[in-house]
């Protein structure tokens, strides 16, 4: 074999003896023509770095796939971190909201019954206290009011006047102090029935109303003495106004309305209720031929709802 042919031979064989793929004997043939010549010495060191570039850049190539599995993988954890989060979040905000709404319905619906079973009292006394200031005029007012109720008679008292009722009555009796004068009414309507004092309580009843629905979210419960009675205030209002509605934690009865329009209007009601105190000369008519009365001018009213309307009867509420 000539010295050219050889070259071609250990030329040919480059590849498979970088990669090891070739058998001793030709192994041996080729080391020995390699160490006598430069040339073929030279190209298998190209071919040898010709194959390391190719693998270097094939495992770079490798890299940079699994780079971009591992970036998409990192984003997609991410992803399900978030939407975990806002998960959670929503949870926690709707559980309290449900909360709220569980809380205030419950309340205002224990106050509402509690109110609707005191209709049915046959003895009880009211006592309403209002304040009132108006901070335009600076007007005040401080009066108190006291309702008697046993047995179907009513008597409601001021420091002015004094009303006598009866359950489904068509009299009424008005006793005014300042004029002396005591006015009895006779007329086609029935201005009383059972149960109706109690309607005092109409805030707690106007709730009762909002408490079932979405509007429910609209009022807030704090809890606050008052007077010695730990109570739970239900507040509604915004910005501009409000209206705390305070009831008796441990009896569920109001104690007490305010009502305030801030640097407006100022009013609040304080209600004290007493079961069975009161007794028939409470609520007794009789008083008024009393020497008491004696130099008080008595008048006969008729108060005659058709003959002055000609109207509905259902319009009967706007003279109570
Ligand atoms: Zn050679």
């Amino acid at each position: 074999m000539d010295k050219m042919s050889e070259c071609e031979i250990v030329k040919d064989l480059a590849i498979p003896y970088t990669e090891g793929l070739i058998n001793p004997k030709s192994k041996e043939f080729v080391d020995v023509h390699l160490s006598t010549c430069n040339n073929c010495m030279k190209y298998y060191k190209d071919i040898k770095s010709d194959i390391f570039k190719e693998k270097y850049n094939e495992v770079q190539e490798d890299k940079i796939v699994i780079n971009q599995f591992s970036k998409i993988n990192k984003k997609i954890n991410i992803l399900k971190i978030c939407l975990i989060s806002i998960m959670i979040i929503v949870l926690i905000i709707a559980s309290l909201l449900f909360a709220k709404y569980q809380k205030n319905n419950n309340v205002i619906n224990r106050s509402y019954n509690q109110i609707e079973s005191m209709k049915e009292l046959n003895n009880y006394k009211l006592t309403v206290k209002t304040i009132q200031n108006n901070f335009d005029t600076n007007d005040q007012m401080n009066y108190e009011e006291v309702y008697y109720y046993k047995d179907g008679k009513y008597k409601i008292e001021s420091d002015n006047s004094i009303k006598f009722y009866e359950d489904n009555s068509y009299e009424k009796i008005c006793v005014y102090h300042d004029l002396k004068q005591i006015d009895y009414y006779k007329q086609d309507f029935i201005e009383m029935t059972k149960g109706d004092l109690i309607g005092i309580f109409s805030c707690v009843l106007n709730y009762k109303e909002m408490s079932s629905t979405v509007y429910n979210l609209a009022l807030t419960i704090r809890e606050e003495r008052y007077n010695g009675i730990d109570c739970y205030v239900i507040r509604f209002g915004d910005k501009n106004s409000y209206t705390d509605t305070w009831i008796n934690k441990a009896s569920f009865i109001p104690v007490r309305v305010v009502n305030e329009v801030y640097s407006d209007f100022y009013r609040e009601e304080i209600y004290t209720f007493q079961e069975n105190v009161v007794n028939d000369l409470d609520v007794d008519k009789e008083i008024l031929n009393s020497e008491q009365y004696k130099d008080y001018r008595k008048n006969e009213i008729d108060n005659n709802f058709k003959e002055r309307t000609n109207s509905n009867k259902d319009l009967q509420y706007l003279f109570k």
